[in-house]
Order: C-alpha cells, then structure tokens, then sequence
C-alpha cells in the first residue's frame, strides 16, 4: 500500500503517498475497496451507477454478496488489532489527513457527487462536500482527548462496525459514519446506496492515497441483500444504519438477540411552524429551503408546514410567487435550485403521493418549469387545504411536496406537529424567545431549529426520536456509539 509500512511491533508508520493517478476521473469500473485494495467481487457481478439529470450511465459497480462481506469483515476484524492500539494520537493525524485531502479535492468529489445523485452543485459544493470535510477535522480532534470526554470512564473502541447509509447526502453520510468509529478505534465496513456509490469510492481511493492502513476502512457496494448479509454477519460488533424506517425495523429483527450493538437513524416528517409575530420574508426563505433544498430529499425536510391562521394567506401567496422563481434542472448549473430525483423509483414514489394529495381533497400548487426531456424531475410543489389525515401529512415523501396546515393557538401545534410516529426535527418561527423556549421543550424531535432550517454542524448531535430511531451522530454523543467502558 502507498504511502505506509508497517513496523515491527505491528504499528503503522505514518509517511507521505503519491497523489492517486485517478484524481479527477471516474472509472469505468469499481471493485470493491477490502483491505486496501480494490478487488473483482466473488461472483463477478457489476450494476451500473447513472446520472439520474441525464441517464447516462457513469461506471459499473461490483455487487458484493456474502462470501464478499465475510473478506471484508475478516479484513477489518484483522486490522483491528493494530488500529486500536496505534496511539490514539497518531489515529487523529490519519483522520486530520483525511480532511485535509477531501478540501483538496472538493471540487472533484462536489462533480462526482452531483453527477451521481443529481444534486445541484451549489449544494455539493457548498455543504456536502465541506460538511464532509468538517466531520472529520472534528472527529480529529476527539481521537486523543477520548479519556477527558468521558472522565474516569476509560472508554475502549468496540471492535468491527458495520455501516449503511442512504443515496440522499452520499459523501457526508459516509464522513458522519467513518469518522467518529475510526477516532475511537474501531475499524468499519461500509455499505453505501445502490444509486451513489461513487463518492464512497472516490473516498477508498483517497483513503489509499493518505495511507490508512488497509483493512481500516471497507467499502463493499451493492443493493439491500449487499446491506442484510453485513447485518447478518457473526463478525460484526456494531451497526449504524441510516435509512428508512422500513429497513431500520428489518435490521433491528435481524439483531434482536445477538451482541451486537446498533445505532438507527430513520425516516421524519418534520414541522415547521410559522407564527405570525414571525419576520415572514424570512420565514418564507426558510420554508423554501426547509422542504427544496436537496429536492426534498432529507430526513430532517420540513416537509409539514403550519401557518398560524391569520398570515397564512399572506405566507401561501408569498411562497407560491417565490418557488415561480426557484430554477429547476441541470444539476451541473450553478444557478440551479433543484436538481434532478435521485432515481427513477423515488420519482414514482414522489408522484404516487402527488396523486394521492390530489384524490384526497388538498389543493396542488405547482409552479410551471421547463423540464429537460431525459432524466428525472420533480417542479417544487405545495399542498393547501391538507388535514391531519391526509396521506401526504403522515407519511415521509422525500421529495421536493410541501403540505400546509393552519393552527390558531401555540397548544394546538405543538399537539398537531407531535401527532405523528417520527420525531426527527422541526423548526419554530417567531419573534418572541419564550416561544421558542416552550415549544423546543415540548416537540417530540431530535433537532429543532430556531428562525432558521436544515443548518448542520460537526458539533451538535442530530438523531431521532419514536420511529425516526436512535442515538446520535455529530458532537460528543456521536463518538458514544462507537466506544465501550
Ligand atoms: P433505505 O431504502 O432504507 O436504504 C438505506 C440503505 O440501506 C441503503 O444503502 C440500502 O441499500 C440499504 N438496505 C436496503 N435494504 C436493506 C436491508 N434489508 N438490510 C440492510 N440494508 C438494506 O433508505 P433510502 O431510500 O436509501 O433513504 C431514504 C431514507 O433514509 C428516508 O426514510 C430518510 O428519512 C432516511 N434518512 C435518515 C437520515 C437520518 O439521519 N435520520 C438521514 C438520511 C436519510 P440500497 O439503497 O443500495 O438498496
Ligand atoms: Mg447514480
């Protein structure tokens, strides 16, 4: 492997690698990434991975099936051994080094990621990508401060984790995943979605060049029978999955009753609740970037809005003219709003909700957009005259569908926005802190935002409550997960 040798006592020694010769390239082929290398998979199966903007197809992937899995779990059980001996000092240099070499290539992955997923590059540029960069920097910074974090405590790396993550935020995913299990010690197994494999894989590359340890980290790509045989797999001491709630309950079955550990973050359906002593220019910014942003395509969308009844003719009539002015289409365009669907599948799914809407009585608002021919598309959309039982009021679209309720007094928002199985996030809107303070007291959601929206940090912990899973990623809470006493 570029870039380290291995010492007698077992230790790695830290020394500067060769720049990759695949820096800026996707290749027309990936194997999976096992020990520091990128290997054919057992049965020589490859999918294709496309740009959902254009449907072209940008490589082929390796589908990992079991016997698979089992190389790269015995990989990472093997190099366990030494990383979680190595001081954890030196840990933190590999983890700073990452960092560092994602803000070099930022441009590159920001490509990657938006061609692969079909996210504006604005968004890739502008947060994925540095996001990306920030959880590893932080992460750093706990790997020899671990003792302090946890006084008296003496925490120990748990041993192998097995990691699943989703196609919305690729590249920042894998990081919030990576990066806390690597500073405590561990050593992981990666699955990434089956619809943008590519950033993860771009990552395996970078993780060569800066010359972690083979066996350290793992990327074995694949669809959701790739996810269930690591889940299923005796050698693996820890889950953290982030997905849907359907898939985070099939995972918890398949644990209940072995050792293993698991962390779930899961489906939302978040609230955003406007009050009218709210600055609403501002609000109504916040509305569009709560539900747009990512074509609806996060966990935390504030994809249920409530307006307090008397500005909510003024908000609708506000919000209808400013999504007229969102851009939607090419993803590579920098003036772009909203990209492209993610996949063919989620695009039907958004639509079979859209229908749904409509059967059900609510009032459709959809701005008229000149979509491209190819690929897949969605305009920015809102619903008027939706009830607590509507169907797009309930269940998680994941889609650039926003459904807008009224309410008249703070009690019943809270009561209305509580009604529901997830507990993810929300956002409050208002002039007046003991608002702010009473309703964060009281929502059921992981994360609530204040006049603002979908803002993250390395340092604050995000996470669910009820069916939207549990523990936490980002912050300190984020390191728990993968340490034990
Ligand atoms: P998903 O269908 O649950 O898939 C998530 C991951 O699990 C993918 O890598 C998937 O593989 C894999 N998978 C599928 N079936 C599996 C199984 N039986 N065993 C193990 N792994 C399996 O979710 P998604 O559609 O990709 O992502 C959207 C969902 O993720 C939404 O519900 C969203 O709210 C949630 N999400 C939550 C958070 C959070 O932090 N709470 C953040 C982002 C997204 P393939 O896709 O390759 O088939
Ligand atoms: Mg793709």
């Amino acid at each position: 492997m570029a870039g380290k040798e291995k010492k007698e006592s077992g230790l790695w020694e830290y020394s500067p690698a060769p720049e990759s010769a695949s820096i800026g390239k996707i290749a027309p082929k990936y194997g999976l990434f096992i020990d520091g290398k990128f290997i054919a998979p057992a049965k020589g199966r490859y999918f294709p991975s496309i740009n959902p903007a254009t449907e072209a197809k940008l490589s082929m992937i390796a589908e990992a099936d079991a016997a698979d899995v089992d190389k790269a779990v015995k990989a990472a059980r093997k190099a366990f051994g030494s990383w979680s001996r190595l001081s954890a000092s030196e840990r933190g240099k590999y983890l700073y080094r990452i960092a560092r070499m994602i803000q070099e290539r930022a441009r590159e992955f920001a490509v990657i990621e938006t061609l692969d997923g079909g996210k504006p590059i604005r968004e890739s540029r502008d947060i994925d990508i540095p996001l990306a960069a920030a959880h590893f920097f932080y992460y750093a910074g706990w790997a020899d401060k671990l003792e302090y974090a946890f006084p008296n405590r003496k925490p120990k790396p748990i041993g192998v984790a097995g990691q699943i993550i989703p196609w919305n935020f690729p590249l920042l995913m894998a990081a919030w995943k990576i990066a806390p299990a690597l500073a405590a010690g561990n050593t992981v197994v990666l699955k990434p979605a089956e619809t943008t494999s590519l950033t993860a894989l771009k990552l395996a590359e970078l993780f060569s060049d800066c010359g972690l340890p083979p066996g350290v980290v793992n990327i074995v790509t694949g669809a959701g029978a790739t996810g269930a045989a690591l889940v299923n797999h005796k050698g693996i001491d820890k889950i953290a999955f982030t997905g849907s709630t359907d898939v985070g309950k099939i995972i918890q079955k398949a644990i209940a009753g072995t050792t293993k550990k698991s962390t779930l973050e899961l489906g939302g359906k978040a609230a955003n609740i406007i009050f009218e002593d709210a600055t609403i220019d501002q609000a109504v910014e916040g509305i569009v970037n709560g539900i747009y942003f990512n074509q609806g395509h996060v966990c935390c969308a504030g994809s249920r809005l409530f307006v307090q009844e008397s500005i909510h003719e003024e908000v609708v009539r506000k919000l209808k003219h400013r999504i007229k002015s969102l851009r939607v289409g090419d993803p590579m365009d920098k003036n772009t709003d909203v990209g492209a669907i993610n996949s063919k599948a989620q695009l039907e799914t958004i639509q079979k909700y859209v229908r749904l809407g409509k059967e059900e009585g609510a009032e459709i608002f959809q701005p008229s957009c000149n979509l491209p021919d190819k690929g897949f598309w969605c305009p920015p959309t809102l619903f008027t005259n939706v009830s607590q039982s509507h169907t797009i009021a309930r269940e998680e679209i994941f889609g650039p569908v926003l459904a807008i309720q009224t309410f008249r007094t703070e009690a019943e928002v809270i009561a209305k926005a509580n009604n529901t199985p997830f507990g993810l996030s929300a956002g409050v809107w208002t002039d007046k802190g003991s608002k702010i303070f009473n309703l964060t007291s009281k929502l059921r959601a992981g994360v609530v935002w204040a006049n603002t929206y979908n803002k993250f940090d390395p340092v604050s912990p995000f996470g669910g409550y009820k069916e939207s899973g549990f523990g936490r990623e980002g912050g300190l809470h984020g390191i728990l997960p993968y340490v034990q006493f």
